[in-house]
């Protein structure tokens, strides 16, 4: 019998778990509560939602409906027993916390492949092993992964500036060009006037924000937070002084050469290409706490953004995450440690809905060496981008940005996601008959 020990008993090991189990491997899941509890969590229970009751939108129309989609295509468990344990909440995949934990804790602790071990875990052995121990992963396995990696390849909070749509750019504004570098088109530009600077900073300084947690605020000041000047929120920089954002990330330099046409602008906001196809854009430097209500007002503020549709808001949040590019293989083990897997927020997906479906996507590519997921979906663009090598690594979310565009060029944006939902069923269809899945659903 194939055996495997799991660490970490929250959404994406108790996926993986499951996964395993029902295809006959021993598994021993490791979980270290209640004995050592994290600061989120509250409970003793396995696959504990620790914030919100919801799992997002499941319409179509949606990144996160169609991430669902595919997870269920590929058999996914916890989402089947979300469904179970559903409660009224409009479009929206919410669920009754407690009943949601409790039956997943009852499908684990009744499976007679799963052997539950309530014991903190951080000894990284030759053993089939697969690392899911969260955004709160504990302070030993922490040291443990540090040192398997030699290197500072371990991230403890994430500092998340929004995305943003391409086609909801107005390019009338926005230009392409490097800094120093008129011919590079991975950036484009937002040029401020002085008046739309201030109205800008002013406004930063103004908004609503979300206001960390007790235990973020503890542990952002052990790791000496305000000295990661990288980090700093764009509003408390502009809270700084009138000019710091002027003389720091928005410096309006190295766009001169423009064959004498060009005006130097007051300011420049750089919008960075998220992926090859362009089809969305990173704000530069705006890592934000700010309320995402208070972003979507804010960063419209910024000329060429008027009409932005975020695909991602900016946070700043408490977060174990490794910078799996640098270390993880396509199989998601980690390199040279063969027999080291992980998954999970760990590995840098965000989200209830990612962190279960990278369990899934683990546990199948153990089993079965899954090949890698079509391009035109959203977990093979979530794979993919655990993988690839990028500058500045973070965590990631299910948006339609990630995905290759469409041949037509669909104007409607409703329509175009809908598009999207059905080229990327389509795709996964074909990919599973053509495999020779024809039913994950165990
Ligand atoms: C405070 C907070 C709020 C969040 N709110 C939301 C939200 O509202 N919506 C959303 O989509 N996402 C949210 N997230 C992000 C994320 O989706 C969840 O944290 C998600 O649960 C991650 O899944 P996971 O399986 O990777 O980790 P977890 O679900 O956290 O599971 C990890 C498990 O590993 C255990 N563990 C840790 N170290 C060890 C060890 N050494 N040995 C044994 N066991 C160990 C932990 O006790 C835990 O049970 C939030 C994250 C945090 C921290």
């Amino acid at each position: 019998m194939k055996k495997i020990n799991i660490i970490g008993g929250g959404l994406a090991g108790c996926e993986a778990a499951l996964q395993l189990a029902n295809r006959g491997w021993q598994v021993n899941l490791f979980e270290m509560r209640p004995q050592v509890m994290t600061p989120a969590h509250r409970t003793n229970l396995l696959a504990e939602l620790v914030c919100s009751n919801s799992l997002k939108s499941v319409l179509p129309s949606t990144s996160s409906g169609l991430l669902k989609k595919e997870a269920q295509m590929l058999g996914c468990i916890l989402l089947k027993i979300a469904d179970l344990v559903s409660v009224p909440a409009g479009y929206a995949l919410a669920v009754d916390r407690e009943l949601f934990a409790q039956k997943v804790t009852e499908a684990i602790s009744t499976h007679q492949n799963i052997r539950i071990v309530n014991e903190e875990y951080w000894e990284i052995t030759n053993e089939l092993t697969l690392i899911a121990t969260g955004p709160l992963t504990s302070e030993k396995m922490t040291l443990a992964l540090s040192a398997v990696l030699k290197d500072s390849g371990l991230y403890f909070f994430d500092a998340i500036a929004p995305i943003v749509a391409a086609d909801s750019i107005n390019y009338d504004i926005a230009f392409s060009a490097g800094r120093y570098d008129s011919e590079n088109t991975d950036y484009l530009n937002c040029p401020f006037e002085k008046e739309d600077y201030y109205r800008f900073t002013e406004a930063l300084v103004e908004s609503e924000k979300h206001e960390a947690k007790e235990f973020e605020t503890e542990y952002f000041k052990n790791i000496g937070f305000k000295f990661y000047e990288n980090c700093t929120p764009i509003e408390e920089l502009a809270r700084r002084g009138k000019e710091t954002l002027r003389f720091g990330v928005l410096r309006p330099v190295g766009f001169e050469d423009r064959g004498g046409q060009f005006k130097r602008p007051f300011a420049v906001l750089q919008l960075r290409a998220e992926n090859k196809d362009k089809t969305s854009y990173n704000l530069v430097g705006c890592q934000t706490m700010l309320k995402y209500g208070a972003q979507k007002e804010v960063f419209r503020l910024i000329p060429g953004l008027e009409r932005a549709e975020f695909l991602r808001f900016g946070s700043i949040h408490r977060n174990t995450y490794l910078d799996s590019p640098r270390f993880l293989k396509e199989n998601l083990s980690v390199k040279g440690h063969e027999s080291l897997y992980i998954a999970g927020q760990l590995s840098g997906v965000e989200g209830y809905v990612e962190s279960i479906f990278s369990g899934l996507l683990t546990a199948l590519v153990i089993e079965s060496k899954l090949p890698m997921l079509p391009e035109t979906t959203i977990s093979g663009q979530l794979w993919r981008h655990l993988i690839t090598p990028v500058a500045n690594f973070q965590p990631m979310n299910a948006n339609f940005g990630l995905l290759p565009d469409l041949k037509e060029n669909i104007k409607d944006k409703r329509k175009k996601k809908l598009l999207y939902y059905d080229r990327a069923v389509q795709d996964l269809t074909s990919y599973l008959t053509k495999n020779g899945f024809s039913d994950y659903s165990l």
